[in-house]
């Protein structure tokens, strides 16, 4: 039975934690729709008229059923992604993986850098409960941080930049949140899907990620594991100029606000997102 090896973590489990864009999809272009599973965001590429696309991330754990409905909303009953790309495999972007990829049958795309934590060979480092960041920091010990187990079913992303199924897009190594944390972007339009290397709502504030306040900001705090890289990754997709963006958390941002947001963060990143302290400050 191909499908077997396949399983979470042992200390995989439902996350209670909820945004007010929970549940809430937005079509960012025609063919980049953004939809929010509790505090995560997931990402379709691809025209609803064309029935070929790809899932980027794969939600909060138990969310598999919401995920098929929402690709069956947009693209079709009994549709499915020709693959899925992971941006990487933190327990709130890989949270239904196993599911899909049993439901759909697809093959999964990640980083090198980052197999070894889908594969059971290495957990990430325990997220910082000690970092400067207020409450979501304080109850990060409690989130999964096992490994997953995707086998064979994950494949390395081409060395070229390709992205397998998005002839568009090219992958950007933007490393630092994880070490092979990734970024998708179009040079057609500038569209960017950051995965978390920023993100547009602060994850250090409740209230914020409650409301999904917009501030464009630097990686969550309690799992950047390498600042310094995680500035350069910032400054990396800054140069790009990107006129859209599809961040991990909070809503998707375009246009001038982008620009300045993304602009501002990349000059100052050390006071904008660099704790102030924290074990992985140093
Ligand atoms: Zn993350
Ligand atoms: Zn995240």
């Amino acid at each position: 039975m191909a499908d077997e090896p396949l399983h979470y973590g042992e200390d995989y489990h439902f996350i209670h934690a909820t945004s007010a864009a929970s549940g809430l999809g937005v079509s960012v272009l025609p063919d980049l729709y953004c939809h929010t599973i509790q505090i995560v965001n997931i990402c379709l590429v691809g025209r609803p008229d064309d029935h070929a696309f790809v899932l980027v991330d794969a939600g909060m754990p138990g969310s598999a059923d919401d995920i098929v409905s929402v690709v069956e909303d947009r693209f079709g009953s009994g549709s499915r992604p020709q693959a899925i790309v992971l941006t990487h495999g933190h327990f709130d972007h890989v949270g239904a993986i196993v599911e899909l990829v049993k439901h759909w049958n697809v093959p999964v795309y990640a980083h090198p850098a980052e197999l070894p934590y889908l594969t059971g060979k290495a957990s990430y480092p325990e997220p910082d409960a000690s970092v400067e960041g207020g409450f979501i920091a304080k109850i990060s010990p409690f989130f999964p941080n096992e490994p997953i187990q995707l086998d064979n079913r994950v494949q390395p992303l081409p060395a070229d930049g390709t992205v397998p199924h998005l002839p568009e897009f090219r992958w950007i190594h933007t490393p630092g949140h994880t070490p092979g944390h990734i970024s998708l972007f179009r040079p057609r339009d500038a569209a960017l899907i950051a995965g978390d290397a920023f993100v547009t709502v602060r994850q250090d504030s409740l209230y914020k990620v409650l409301t999904q306040q917009i501030e464009i900001s630097g990686p969550p705090r309690y799992y950047t594991i390498d600042w310094r890289a995680a500035r350069e990754s910032v400054r990396k997709l800054a140069a790009l100029f990107p006129s859209v963006a599809i961040t991990g958390h909070g809503a998707p941002v375009a246009g001038k606000e982008l620009r300045e947001g993304l602009t501002k963060l990349a000059r100052d990143f050390d006071r904008i997102a660099t704790p102030d302290y924290g074990k992985y400050v140093h």
